[in-house]
């Protein structure tokens, strides 16, 4: 892919849900953008692409995020972060020529922060670069999408790790019609935490996701019941966003009418 920066837009979304191929386009966007060697750009080898690969290029700032008193990833994107990221843009590059803006997890943006980046992409210095980050660009106001060039980076997203086992004894008793079992495990995981609950039917939905794409090798629900479950799952999701207890969501789940192999 040819580069030239001449040919670059101010303002890209890369989109795709796997956040790693996302993140290399996106350091391939940020370092065509700086690089200043003659050739195709980015080159790779010049000092700003190195730089830019290592995180370190002083005129490439990335922007997440915050963490909260708890050291947890904030949901939201707030509003005082895009302002600050305003007036930081406002201040002339450090070194290069241009200065180019990282937006991971752009999507995390509220609408109260896309407004305030809206009006930095309307009328942006004219050393500005813009780059977001999303896993879609669904969540983005359509007056932000329609100001920034997408490139879509194809890939899956990768499969949680945690409490694959539960997940998939669950799975298991369910394709078995095992109705004591489910309830049995389902009491064994009520120790969970709301974060813990949500990562359990997080890797319940993958586990289900991957046998509807027929990926997997786990156990065989009949193919019929699968989006049943998954709109199940993401019932059970949406409660647990919600704060309904752990012990009524588990209580649920266990009790689902799946009607597996018996
Ligand atoms: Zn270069």
């Amino acid at each position: 892919m040819d580069h030239l920066p001449g040919r670059l837009s101010h303002a890209s979304i890369v989109t795709g849900p796997d956040p790693e191929g996302r993140r290399q386009r996106v350091l391939e966007l940020a370092a065509a953008l700086l690089c200043r060697a003659e050739g195709p750009r980015p080159c790779r080898r010049c000092d700003d692409c190195r730089r830019v690969f290592a995180g370190i290029h002083p005129d490439c700032i990335t922007l997440e995020r915050q963490t909260d008193a708890k050291g947890q990833l904030r949901r939201e994107i707030q509003v005082d972060q895009i302002r600050d990221l305003g007036a930081d843009a406002a201040v002339l590059p450090n070194q290069a020529d241009i200065k180019v803006y990282i937006l991971e997890d752009a999507d995390a943006m509220n609408a109260a922060a896309q407004n305030a980046l809206l009006k930095l992409l309307e009328e942006p210095p004219a050393w500005v670069r813009l780059i977001l980050s999303a896993a879609s660009g669904e969540a983005l106001l359509p007056t932000v999408r329609s100001r920034c060039v997408t490139y879509a980076v194809p890939g899956e997203a990768p499969e949680p790790a945690e409490y694959r086992e539960e997940a998939l004894a669950f799975l298991d008793l369910a394709a078995r019609g095992d109705r004591p079992g489910l309830l049995a495990l389902c009491r064994e995981l009520e120790k969970l935490d709301n974060a813990g609950c949500t990562a359990f039917v997080e890797q319940l939905r993958a586990q289900v996701t991957a046998q509807l794409c027929l990926r997997s090798r786990t156990p065989p629900l009949p193919r019929e019941v699968l989006p049943g479950l998954l709109a199940e799952l993401d019932l059970a999701a949406e409660r647990l966003r919600l704060h309904v207890g752990v012990r009524h969501v588990l209580g649920v789940l266990a009790l689902l009418d799946v009607p597996g192999k018996k």
